[in-house]
């Protein structure tokens, strides 16, 4: 059982994205239990102020310590990983969301106005980023990280095949996926999928991976580790392809339009 605990401002955005699909099942299985904290239940005073100006002047308000400090001190104890979400954080990736799923428990702080007073950092053991643009508060990056935290604890997914198969898991993008019709507005499902040979469909699968990762994220593959048949496939991927320009985003022969 892992705990998720979440420092808001706005407990109500996340009512309905942890009440669905997965999340809600991971919760009703009791494989993870979400709580989620009001930081203004946190304050002394009358107005239940989270927010002040910023000493030295300058746009915009900034989150006060002490109600941060008073619930985090709260919920912390000897095993928690205590998250602030900031765009000034390390880049959130798949290793992150693994490294997460193995803790157990995870405290959130999620950010508004124009950040958190610096002094919160000391009690943080990990900041993170959901990527390099500003969102206007840490609750939405709050939700990318459980959902893909969630998703990897064991049980939660019906076929812990698909997670293994899943993009970014073994480091490369996953495969095309078809599901009928077979022929849809003249696009038809690559035959190999109909054959019923596994081992054939396996091999193109797992080049159609290394094919699309090569065009899109030439970076993930460079990290990626390759197998003896993966450098062959690559090696008639490349020959394939020849001098031909593809960027692979929307220009590949499966599922290309013939009209
Ligand atoms: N002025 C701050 C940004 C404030 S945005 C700065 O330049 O660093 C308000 C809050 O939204 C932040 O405190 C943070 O919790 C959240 N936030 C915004 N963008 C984010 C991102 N890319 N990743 C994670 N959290 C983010």
């Amino acid at each position: 059982m892992i705990r998720i605990d979440i420092i808001t401002i706005f407990p109500e955005i996340f009512k309905d994205p942890l009440n669905i699909s997965i999340i809600k099942r991971a919760r009703e299985k009791g494989i993870v239990e979400i709580n989620i904290y009001n930081l203004r239940d946190y304050t002394d005073d009358k107005h239940r102020s989270v927010d002040d100006y910023p000493y030295g002047g300058g746009a915009g308000m900034v989150m006060k310590p002490e109600p941060i400090f008073k619930c985090v001190r709260a919920l912390k104890r000897d095993n928690s990983e205590v998250i602030l979400l900031t765009p000034q954080g390390e880049v959130y990736n798949q290793k992150i969301a693994e490294e997460l799923s193995k803790k157990e428990h995870l405290i959130f702080i999620c950010g508004r106005y124009e950040g958190i007073d610096e002094r919160v950092r000391s009690i943080v053991t990990r900041e993170i980023s959901i990527g390099d643009y500003i969102l206007s508060g840490g609750e939405i990056p709050a939700l990318v990280v459980i959902d893909s935290v969630v998703r990897l604890l064991p049980g939660v997914v019906g076929d812990p095949e698909s997670l293994k198969e899943e993009s970014f898991q073994n480091g490369l993008l996953e495969y095309p996926q078809y599901t009928h019709p077979r022929v849809f507005e003249g696009m038809e499902v690559p035959e190999v999928l109909l054959s019923g040979n596994h081992e054939k469909i396996r091999r193109w699968r797992r080049k159609e991976a290394l094919k699309r990762t090569l065009l899109r994220r030439p970076d993930l593959l460079e990290k990626a580790t390759l197998t003896d048949e993966d450098m062959i496939l690559l090696k008639e991927i490349k020959e394939e392809l020849g001098k031909e320009v593809d960027y692979g985003f929307n220009n590949s022969k499966c599922g290309k339009r013939n009209d």
